[in-house]
């Protein structure tokens, strides 16, 4: 057996390849279109997972893309027949400046998301979905389910979250994997690449791969690691973040169990951003411990802002409606982690519930005419309490005549509660009353390695090291605490195509 990274010298030689691309979701096949795109001739794309299950969580996502513009026409050309679909289509938009997704960046992650990483990633937002759009061959369509509400004839939609891929993650997935072909990318499936090769000058030459023929080498000018975080390691979940996300379940891929981020520490890669942090949300708690893949993103259990949670001795324990679900629904699922069973019911009365999300459908909710009835079925361990918390919230919560808003915050609040519920508050007192089970899924993790402006890995002595590049969930800085919905794939894909441009300068300079 050749030695690996770190354990002896190995001469340059010719490569087999001149980008290796370690992974096969949105972020490692843009940097494998972007690398075509940018000259390099042979690209190989490494998937650990067999055919059946490719593509990483990008598979499993509701592929919604947050970007700046600064008129709403200006998307016009993403969905050019979307004014004759639906009425008023462009009036429901407000615009989205560059520095309105800066701001909802910042004001989520605490002041903390990387200053440079984060412009790189607003400024070109737009230019990067167009680019998925043209260059990537992804079809666009308006998010109709996920971020518009209907006001009247018109769709009123959440700031920044018009756009998501036609047919959510499958075609976004799928579309990459065509377009890879076309552009006669090499794609091998269940290899999983296990260790970075360096030369003796220290340049990441190769990687070392584990396939259904055993153990191989494969060359390569450049190496991009985009083979996700470790989201559905159990070890490294409890071991970095804790034991109660060491026990959630796991929203996407089983197979992205931290190897990329393994391998970049093992030729001293700098670790980067909130190891100890993770986008988890609120999911079904009747799924198992990894979500089904072909029910995708539909465990998601978002619409609480309309209704309470309470835990399992029967008290509220967040303010539902701090905002809208799109910018709490990334860390409710960890506050919902550290309730007594890790569960939570969801409680809904009858005037709310047209608007919960269709996805809700994909399990039955526990009905009934009071809320006594409704408590009596629950497993919650304090149902005395649990009606004591029902009634004290009813004492401090609104009317729908006060002033309720589902499309914006309405600062319908109750007053005197602790938590309140600062937005949305309205009375549970419609019957018949709806309750659905909610636990913690994780989906992905906000830890990474340290990247420079061109996507390059940082070494822990503040270097570049040659020849390897990082893009989507492993690079880290980005997020901390919390996560503005549909940031991951276009930061996936901005990301992607700068990591698969250098890598292609990158081969290209070391072959001349
Ligand atoms: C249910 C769900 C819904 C989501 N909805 C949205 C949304 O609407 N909008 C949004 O922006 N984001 C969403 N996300 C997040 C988004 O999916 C991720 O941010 C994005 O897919 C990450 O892309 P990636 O390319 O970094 O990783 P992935 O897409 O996870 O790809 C990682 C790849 O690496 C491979 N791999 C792992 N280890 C190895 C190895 N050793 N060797 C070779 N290959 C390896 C995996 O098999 C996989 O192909 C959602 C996520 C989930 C789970």
């Amino acid at each position: 057996m050749p030695p690996a990274a770190g354990e002896g010298p190995r001469e340059s030689k010719m490569s087999e390849y001149d980008v290796v691309v370690v992974g096969a979701g949105n972020a490692a096949l843009a940097a494998a279109v972007s690398a075509r795109e940018n000259g390099a001739e042979k690209v190989l794309v490494l998937e650990k997972a067999p055919r059946s299950m490719r593509g990483g969580n990008t598979h499993w996502s509701g592929a919604v893309l947050r970007f700046a513009f600064d008129d709403p026409r200006e998307i016009a050309p993403l969905v050019p027949d979307a004014e004759e679909k639906y009425e008023d289509f462009y009036a429901g938009i407000e615009p989205y400046t560059r520095e309105d997704y800066h701001a909802d960046l910042m004001r989520v992650t605490n002041g903390r998301t990387d200053p440079v990483l984060s412009r790189i990633l607003v400024d070109n937002s737009k230019d990067t979905v167009f680019w998925m759009n043209r260059t990537g061959g992804i079809r666009m369509e308006p998010a109709t389910t996920l971020s518009a509400v209907r006001k009247g004839n018109r769709l009123v939609w959440a700031r920044g979250l018009v756009i998501r891929a036609e047919h959510e993650g499958v075609g976004l997935s799928r579309s990459w994997f065509a377009t890879a072909e076309r552009m006669g990318i090499e794609v091998r499936y269940s290899s999983a690449a296990t260790a970075l090769l360096q030369d003796n000058t220290g340049r990441v030459c190769g990687v070392r791969v584990r396939d259904d023929e055993g153990v191989r080498e494969i060359s390569g000018g450049a190496v991009v690691l985009g083979c996700g975080g470790f989201e559905a390691n159990v070890q490294m979940r409890t071991q970095h973040i804790g034991p109660l996300v060491g026990a959630a379940k796991v929203r996407g891929t089983p197979y992205n169990q931290g190897d990329g981020l393994r391998m970049a520490l093992a030729i001293h890669a700098m670790p980067w951003g909130q190891w100890s942090g993770c986008h988890a949300t609120p999911i079904s708690a009747d799924w198992g411990d990894f979500a089904p893949r072909e029910l995708t993103d539909r465990s998601n259990r978002l619409s609480y802002p309309y209704g309470i949670m309470l835990n399992r001795a029967g008290r509220r324990f967040v303010d539902e409606g701090e905002d809208g679900a799109l910018f709490t629904y990334a860390k409710f699922g960890r506050a919902i982690l550290a309730q007594p069973g890790a569960k939570v019911w969801q409680i809904f009365d009858s005037k709310v519930l047209h608007l919960l999300e269709p996805r809700y459908s994909t399990s039955k909710p526990i009905v009934a005419d009071t809320i006594e009835e409704l408590i009596s079925q629950l497993d919650i361990e304090d149902k005395k309490q649990a009606v004591a918390t029902v009634a004290a919230y009813n004492a401090a919560a609104r009317a729908p005549e006060e002033g309720f808003d589902p499309a914006r915050r309405d600062g319908l609040s109750t007053k005197g509660l602790d938590p309140e519920k600062t937005n949305w508050a309205l009375r549970l007192d419609t019957p018949p009353f709806h309750a659905y089970s909610a636990t913690g899924g994780i989906t992905f993790t906000f830890g990474g390695l340290r990247v420079s402006e061109r996507a390059e890995v940082i070494a822990t002595d503040w270097r570049p090291i040659p020849g390897l590049y990082a893009c989507g969930e492993m690079i880290g800085g980005l997020f901390y605490d919390n996560y503005p919905a549909g940031t991951g794939l276009v930061a996936g894909a901005t990301f992607g195509r700068i990591a698969g441009r250098e890598a292609a300068a990158a081969a290209a300079a070391r072959r001349a």
